[in-house]
């Protein structure tokens, strides 16, 4: 679309993802580096189209957001962090809306949607990631539609494309949480979402070593109101996370194939092993979504969620037992992460022995070592 980018390319110019990836969000000046540097300024000399940071922006999100919006097929603003972005886009809602929230999703969305419906801003309606006829339902009545899919941490699977195709009630927003699927799995704003939204924190900086967000949007009110929104919220993301965000943006398309290559073997291996009661993956024929997963996702992504044999102590001396395997949260990284969710704050509800892991991108035989024995140590069998 005309207004999606600095250059006029797009991802399919490039000829295909992996190459826009490397191509887009550079400067081709004569003399110009290669790379868009960091640019720790807040001010600018006036009389160009940069005054201020915080409302003009800087080369480096300007680079970010070239590149996401051409993955994702719209128009991107980027964000300080995945919840500054979603938090913009709640921002929009005039009192008295709706908002249609997953039962499973990422808990800092679900604690925000709470807070505004505690503060008498809107009213809440949880529906199940599958229920496509709640979500249908929902469509008709709702001021702003959220998805996640695939959903944090159960690894639902939501039928974008029916309810994406339900009639809508005017003026409201379907927004879809791409993180997990990221924009190379997943592309919702192709399947008629108004909204994308990736927490860049996780797959595109893919390092642990940042925070940052990007909402890419098809309608050009809907990109002048989240401009604005980042500009009046002070929602706006760091010169340096921007410039390691362009960095591991570079290489999303090889270390996702590899994790994703990873998380396959790693799930077979799981639901056969005996200290595992349940693996969620959605590429297992097993997953209750599993047949939505494989028409609608390009690859199954790179979480896994299993519960283990036991109780939730035989669960964390598992964490507790790996080497290889960080215990830590958060997932997208070239390090594979694992962590009991139940004993998060928000997160009571899930069951006591689930694990959710991430998988990077190390020897997928030295992962098995490591959660095989780790298992076997833990859940004594
Ligand atoms: C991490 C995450 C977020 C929030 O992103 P931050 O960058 O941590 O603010 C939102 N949604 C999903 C699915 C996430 O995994």
């Amino acid at each position: 679309m005309a207004f999606s980018d600095r250059s006029g390319h797009t991802a399919g110019d490039a000829g295909s993802v992996e190459s826009w990836l490397i191509s887009a969000g550079r400067d081709r000046r004569p003399g110009s580096p290669l790379n868009v540097q960091p640019c720790p300024a807040s001010n600018f000399v006036l009389g160009d189209h940069r005054a201020y940071a915080r409302d003009d922006g800087t080369p480096g999100w300007e680079a970010l957001e070239e590149i996401t919006g051409g993955l994702e097929g719209g128009a991107s603003v980027a964000f300080a962090s995945g919840m500054a972005g979603i938090a913009a886009i709640f921002d929009q809602l005039p009192t008295g809306s709706v908002v249609a929230l997953p039962d499973d999703c990422y808990q800092g969305v679900a604690a925000l949607a709470q807070a505004g419906q505690g503060r008498g801003r809107w009213t809440v309606c949880r529906v199940g990631v599958a229920d496509t006829a709640g979500w249908i339902e929902m469509c008709a009545v709702a001021d702003l539609i959220w998805i996640e899919s695939p959903s944090n941490p159960l690894l639902a699977v939501a039928d974008l494309v029916s309810i994406c195709a339900a009639p809508r009630k005017p003026g409201a927003i379907l927004g879809v949480d791409n993180t997990f699927a990221t924009p190379l799995n997943q592309r919702p704003l192709s399947l008629g979402a108004d909204m994308s939204v990736q927490s860049v924190t996780k797959f595109i900086g893919g390092h642990s070593d940042l925070l940052g967000g990007v909402v890419t949007v098809r309608d050009p009110n809907h990109f002048a109101a989240l401009r604005h929104a980042r500009e009046l919220l002070g929602a706006t993301p760091g010169t340096l996370e921007m410039f390691l965000a362009v960095r591991g943006a570079r290489t999303l398309a090889v270390r996702l194939e590899r994790a994703q290559n990873n998380a396959m073997t790693l799930a077979q291996r799981l639901a056969r092993h005996s200290g595992v009661t349940l693996t969620r993956y959605p590429g297992l024929p097993s997953h209750p979504t599993h047949e939505i997963a494989r028409s609608q996702l390009k690859g199954f992504g790179t979480i896994i969620s299993f519960d283990v044999r036991g109780n939730a102590a035989d669960a964390e001396a598992v964490c507790a037992g790996l080497q290889l395997i960080q215990h830590a949260t958060s997932l997208g990284a070239v390090e594979s992460t694992l962590e009991r969710r139940a004993g998060i704050p928000g997160q009571e509800h899930l069951p006591p022995t689930l694990l959710r892991l991430s998988v990077g991108i190390e020897a997928v035989e030295d992962l098995w070592a490591d959660l095989d024995r780790a298992l076997r140590d833990g859940t004594a069998v």
